[in-house]
């Protein structure tokens, strides 16, 4: 399970994230729903530890994660710029996370000295690895192109791809859809979904897309100006806002 608690952030004097806390269950799909600026990158950003709160606590797992490095902490982030390296294919993409935790695995024993010999096992695992996601996404037959001989979609499937291969407990997706057409995303969205199922770990997503949020979630959690104003299933935050902020937000009756 993730745990925040009174989770602040401030970069300078402006103050973005107000204690924010907030407790995800394992396998749960909860959604940060916010209107731009409202600082959900900044949320999940803090949860992967690519940011530091101001003040608060982070656990994943039951363990604080406070000062552990991105890379130690059993969490893979999706970003909206899918960011693959425009120069691998797409094979080299995906291997990219279980190639840096393989080097680092041999840096850290003594005398191996050469990587070569430890690389040389590592690598048919890592193409395996990399061979069986990408048949999972229907992405095998792309695995020899390179990110710009590809659509968005299929770029958006490699960039998951990426991020499965380290077989994580956590998913982040901070807004993974957005750079798709419309079509493309309500697929992607069932991709994603199905995804979640078949995985069964917890995925903490961000949109502003509150459609996005309504098919997708266990529960949405809906932020504005740095403050959580209710968590709570799909179905509740609509029939039931908790104030007039959600209710003018989501266009619920209330
Ligand atoms: P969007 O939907 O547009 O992506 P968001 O909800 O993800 O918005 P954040 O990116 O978390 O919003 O930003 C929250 C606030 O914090 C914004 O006012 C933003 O300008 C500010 N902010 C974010 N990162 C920084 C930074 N590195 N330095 C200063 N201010 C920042
Ligand atoms: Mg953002």
């Amino acid at each position: 399970s993730i745990s925040l608690s009174a989770i602040t952030k401030s970069f300078g004097k402006n103050s973005v994230l107000k204690e924010i806390s907030l407790d995800i269950a394992d396998g749960e799909f909860l959604t940060l729903l916010g209107p731009s600026g409202c600082g959900k990158s900044t949320l999940l950003r803090i949860l992967a530890g690519l940011e530091l709160q101001s003040s608060g606590t982070v656990s994943i797992g039951g363990r604080t994660v406070d000062g552990v490095r991105p890379k130690r902490r059993d969490v893979a982030m999706v970003f909206q710029s899918y960011a693959l390296y425009p120069h691998m294919t797409v094979a080299e993409n995906m291997a990219l996370p279980l190639r840096m935790r393989g080097l680092n695995a041999w840096q850290r024993l003594p005398l191996v000295g050469r990587l070569l010999p430890g690389t040389r096992i590592a690598k048919r695992q890592i193409e395996e690895e990399v061979r069986r996601t990408a048949d999972a996404l229907s992405i095998g037959p792309l695995l020899d192109r390179k990110p710009g001989q590809l659509s968005g979609g299929q770029r958006q499937r490699v960039a998951l791809g990426r991020a499965m291969v380290r077989q994580p407990t956590v998913f982040l997706m901070d807004e993974p859809l957005s750079n798709l057409d419309a079509k493309l995303r309500v697929q992607m969205r069932a991709e994603i979904k199905e995804l979640h199922s078949r995985l069964g770990v917890t995925f903490v997503y961000v949109t502003h897309d509150q459609s996005e949020a309504m098919t997708l979630s266990n529960r949405v959690a809906v932020m504005l100006d740095g403050e959580l104003l209710q968590v709570a299933p799909p179905h509740e935050i609509y029939a039931d806002p908790d104030d007039r902020r959600v209710a003018e937000f989501i266009g619920s009756p209330k």
